[in-house]
């Protein structure tokens, strides 16, 4: 992102005010990051009744001191992320259009009525070249549906914690909103919406435009990786399919979320004591991300230690949508998208269930995962069910926000008595062990503990394309760094406060499947030969490289530059 010359911090000593003609144009005080911090802090505060004004403050700090930025959000990870990031992003979104201010550039808007000139267009882009972008349609933001270009607040947002959890130089990362008009009548209406105002084009001319994007992209940055955000379900399956082999990409609302559900099932998996073979996985919605989740679960299965064949594998699942359990042969099995066919069961006769009380009389699930925003939807006979049915039920209602959450976790214990191995895309507060008094700590399926370490990684790498198996490794070692605190309390995560250690033994994981899969291409990591030698050696060439992703990762502080 940008960085405006004609902001000056109260860090400059008074010589460097001298050296640099500042003298006059900066309060007299000289002071340390820590304590800019505390004023953001002390202002944070005083605008606590409108958390869109938060949002706008924090906005201005981000685009005038990123060094200021970067080390409050880093200090205050979880109170600066919920407004910079969900749930008030969300917010920010849907006000995108009023709230506008001419200010530098939030990132690169492109219109359809750009196709032929996108070379250029993107040549405008006034910053350095980026190692990363997040780039969305605006057609799915979060679950607010169709924003059209208001959606911008979702590639800003997430850049930063990129940047704050993955170690991105924020000098080096790139929002982009593709302006494909949108479908939403109240933002068609709307004399100040920001976009163009048509409707969303035929899938061809979709297809045809990003197509165009991305070629145009990789012309002029061909080491940029482009994480694809919040598309609808269809375009998000679609595009991933279309570009996985031929671009760097990713799509974090079907890779990611499937990556940070994985690692906290595969502890759930260990927390359970149902061998691999017995689980039984009950989905609640079959969109996006519960097909996202489902794929690499599967993916587990066949891959762990006396893992299943794919087909067998593919038997422990069940999918539910809107219309029942997702099998071959329901009324509407001609028209179901391609994703959802990777699951259609077939083996219910002709058959289907009625509520999802009865799937789980007729699946005996050992697992129940939620991501059909359908809040409240594992209510107390379903919880109670789940808990007679299992010694430790897993219940992950992932669905946000809160009020689309499919159960809080103070339900799921009372109606385990304190049983469950719990996770939800809400944080919700810790709970009173019925029996044992214990505090118990629900789990946070949040994406933030993938995208930036798998990013990042990826990007270092100068990896060619993004694997499958990068991506599953990302999933498995995120399972793997819980510390001895955090096992000892049966935590499905590690705490948040630890994003930035552990996105560095993340991205080293990902490296490593990179270079495994022979996509890596940075000569530092290939001439590592990090495969090669002892176990011993191989040890240590993983802690070289582990230092060096660590030296590149970006620390706000302040350094004087003439
Ligand atoms: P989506 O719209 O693509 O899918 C929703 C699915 O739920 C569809 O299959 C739909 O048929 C099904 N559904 C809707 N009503 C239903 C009902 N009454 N009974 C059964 N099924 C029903 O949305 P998505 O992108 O897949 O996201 C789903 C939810 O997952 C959202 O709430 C989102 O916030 C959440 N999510 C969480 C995380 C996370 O925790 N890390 C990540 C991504 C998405």
């Amino acid at each position: 992102m940008l960085e405006t010359t004609r902001c000056f911090g109260t860090a400059f000593t008074q010589a460097e005010r001298c050296k640099k003609r500042l003298t006059g144009l900066i309060p007299p005080a000289v002071e340390s990051l820590d304590l800019q911090v505390q004023r953001c802090l002390h202002r944070i505060d005083s605008l606590k009744q409108s958390p869109l004004e938060q949002y706008a403050y924090l906005d201005r700090i981000r685009t005038e001191s990123s060094n200021l930025f970067y080390k409050l959000v880093m200090g205050n990870l979880k109170q600066i992320v919920s407004i910079i990031y969900t749930p008030t992003v969300g917010l920010a979104c849907q006000e995108f259009s009023r709230i506008y201010t001419p200010a530098s550039a939030p990132g690169l808007f492109l219109s359809l009525a750009d196709q032929e000139n996108l070379d250029l267009v993107i040549s405008n882009w006034p910053g350095a070249d980026p190692d990363i972008c997040v780039m969305t349609d605006g057609s799915r933001i979060l679950g607010l549906g169709d924003l059209g270009v208001n959606g911008m607040g979702i590639p800003i947002g997430k850049l930063s914690l990129y940047v704050a959890a993955g170690g991105f130089n924020p000098s080096k990362t790139l929002p982009i909103t593709l302006d494909l008009g949108t479908n939403n009548p109240k933002h068609l209406n709307d004399p100040f919406y920001l976009g163009t105002r048509s409707h969303r084009p035929r899938d061809s001319q979709f297809y045809e435009f990003v197509d165009a994007v991305m070629a145009a992209l990789k012309r002029r940055w061909p080491k940029l990786l482009v994480q694809f955000e919040d598309f609808s379900s269809e375009h998000a399956f679609g595009t991933l399919e279309r570009y996985r082999n031929k671009y760097f990409m990713f799509n974090d609302d079907i890779q990611g979320t499937g990556a940070v559900i994985l690692s906290g099932f595969i502890n759930a998996l260990k927390l359970s004591g149902t061998p691999l073979k017995q689980h039984r996985i009950l989905f609640f919605g079959a969109g996006s991300a519960g097909v996202g989740v489902a794929s690499q679960l599967m993916d587990h299965f066949t891959h762990a230690e006396g893992g299943l064949t794919k087909a067998q594998a593919k038997k422990l699942f069940w999918l539910i949508d809107s219309k029942g359990i997702v099998t071959s042969d329901r009324s509407d099995a001609s028209r179901y998208p391609s994703h959802k066919k990777l699951f259609l069961r077939e083996d219910m006769g002709g058959k289907q269930v009625g509520t999802l009380l009865e799937a789980i009389e007729h699946v005996k699930p050992t697992a129940l995962i939620g991501l059909s925003s359908v809040g409240g939807a594992f209510d107390a006979a379903v919880l109670t069910r789940m808990g007679e049915l299992n010694q430790a039920p897993i219940v992950f209602p992932l669905s946000n926000p809160l009020t689309n959450a499919e159960c809080t976790f103070e339900d799921a214990v009372k109606h385990t008595q304190g049983r469950v191995l719990f996770a939800s895309g809400t944080a919700f507060p810790g709970q009173e062990h019925p029996v044992t008094k214990q505090i118990l700590e629900p789990g946070q399926g949040n994406n933030m503990y993938i995208f930036p370490a798998l990013g990042f990684g990826a990007s270092l790498a100068k990896a060619t394309k993004v694997t499958d198996h990068m991506v599953y490794q990302c999933a498995v070692s995120l399972s793997k760094q819980l510390n001895e605190e955090e096992t000892a309390l049966g935590f499905l995560y590690p705490r948040i406060e630890r994003i930035r250690e552990i996105s560095g033994l993340l991205a080293r994981d990902v490296i490593l499947a990179a270079v495994e899969e022979g996509v890596a291409t940075e000569p530092f990591v290939t001439n590592l030969n990090l495969l090669e030698g002892s176990n011993e050696s191989r040890q240590k060439k993983a802690a070289a490289l582990l230092q060096w992703i660590e030296h590149n990762m970006y620390t706000p502080s302040y350094q004087f530059k003439l």
